[in-house]
């Protein structure tokens, strides 16, 4: 689909945002520090949710199934190109399926080992390779730690019933396996990049941050499904756009609510980076995620073919959506900065409609996801679907910071030498308590 085609569905950006008036007003693109590279295009699961193959975007059928070598060369020297152009110290590589240990971790390591020769002398590459763990071995687990590529791994909970939607194209359980891999990451923290969760309405939310938790991952990412105002997320009515804020129902925001206070009031867990996110943003500090905050998004991804692509979850809003209609064969990763729907998610802002603007916890919400905000022949400048939950989730993140910063004020800490006891005054076990609060705050 061409991007006037596209305009059909997502006028703005499409042909709305006049991206050579934006650089020629001094707007200049931010450089590209995070690449989503496809290894495996076909997965080995068939999660009931998985926006990818449940998507309204099919354009996976048509690609090859892995990246082949040639695409693999081609864009490694396009990342090295941009990190040389841009003086770039480093940049942060995910490489992504579809399943990319669908057939052995052989292709994974060729693609990191590609970007890695490719990278100028001095510049280095993070990467990651983010999987569903039911193909993972202890002895790939020695061989992407030898090519220091750490492992992400994506459950919907730490038991099986938790995970009853993740099965395989038989309807096989994938918990006996995918349990086995978060065992053997456990057990080798340093290659463990952490787990990533799509949020269930249906699943309580105390069963599931605990059992996560007690899988000892370094991170846990927790994601709302992708959704958008014309096909709304489980649980939440099909409402307007302009009736989003102050909405009631707000099931999504609970759900976190419930967990922040399990993680912040509990003992040292997984940094959540949903809540670190937020309390850094009320905090005044930047976002480094673009579900939260007003940060531009540095990120592409580059499927099997070499096309460059937006996001994978605006598969969700149409067909072909996150499509460019640019490849590494033909072209530079700057000229992707300059695609409408590239430039629009670098806007901060202004990309935002007049409810996000005059809304007052806009600087940490951000208007969320981008993808969140579609509507149908409209496109992507309505608030998030899920405006009020994450209205209601910052809002109580505030509350319990602000009510954190009121006990600190209110005490007398001891003195170092001769600490003190008594009323008005820290016992031993508040200070304690306070530290541990403020040490998960850290990022
Ligand atoms: S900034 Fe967030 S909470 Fe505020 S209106 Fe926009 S989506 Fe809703």
């Amino acid at each position: 689909m061409s991007e006037v085609e596209g305009s059909a569905f997502a006028p703005w950006p499409l042909t709305a945002l006049d991206v050579p008036a934006l650089r020629a007003a001094g707007r200049r693109p931010v450089p590209l520090r995070q690449f989503v590279l496809k290894v495996h295009s076909r997965c080995n699961l068939a999660c009931t949710y998985c926006y990818i193959y449940q998507g309204r975007d099919r354009s996976w059928r048509g690609r090859p199934a892995r990246a082949a070598t040639a695409t693999m060369r081609r864009t490694a020297q396009r990342i090295a190109e941009h990190v040389d152009r841009h003086g770039l110290r480093e940049v942060r590589v995910d490489l992504h399926g579809g399943e990319p240990l669908m057939n052995g971790p052989e292709a994974v390591l060729e693609y990191a080992a590609a970007v890695r020769a490719e990278l100028p002398e001095g510049r280095g590459a993070h990467i990651t390779v983010q999987t569903n763990g039911t193909l993972l071995t202890a002895a790939t687990l020695d061989r992407l730690a030898a090519a220091g590529i750490r492992v992400g791994l994506s459950l919907d909970g730490g038991t099986a019933a938790l995970n009853s939607r993740r099965t395989d194209h038989a309807g096989r359980p994938s918990w006996p396996a995918a349990s086995r891999a978060a065992r053997l990451l456990a057990a080798r923290p340093d290659g463990y990049a952490g787990l990533l969760c799509t949020i269930d309405l249906a699943a309580d939310p105390a069963l599931v941050y605990h059992s996560l938790a007690a899988l000892r991952p370094p991170s846990l990412d927790l994601l709302l499904p992708h959704a958008n105002w014309t096909a709304p997320p489980p649980g939440l009515p099909h409402r307007a756009p302009w009736a989003a804020r102050g909405a009631r129902e707000v099931p999504y925001g609970q759900w976190l609510a419930t967990v922040f206070d399990l993680w912040w009031d509990g003992e040292p867990g997984p940094r959540v980076r949903l809540f670190s996110e937020i309390i850094a943003l009320l905090l005044g500090l930047p976002s480094r995620t673009e579900s939260v905050g007003l940060s531009p998004s540095a990120a592409l991804v580059v499927d099997t073919d070499g096309a460059i692509e937006q996001v994978d979850s605006l598969k969700t809003a149409y067909e072909h959506a996150p499509a460019t209609g640019l490849d590494v064969f033909r072209n530079t990763f700057d000229q992707a900065l300059d695609h409408p729907g590239v430039a629009a998610r670098q806007l901060g802002i202004d990309a935002l409609g007049a409810v996000c603007r005059g809304c007052p916890v806009v600087r940490v919400c951000g208007g969320g996801n981008y993808t969140h905000r579609y509507l149908e022949g409209s496109g992507f400048r309505q608030p998030s679907v899920y405006c009020a939950d994450l209205e209601h989730l910052i809002r109580h993140i505030a509350h319990r910071l602000d009510t954190a910063l009121t006990y600190h004020n209110s005490v007398t800490l001891p003195d170092r030498e001769s600490p003190q006891r008594g009323p008005g005054s820290a016992s031993g076990e508040d200070w304690g308590a306070l530290q541990g609060r403020t040490s998960r705050t850290r990022r």
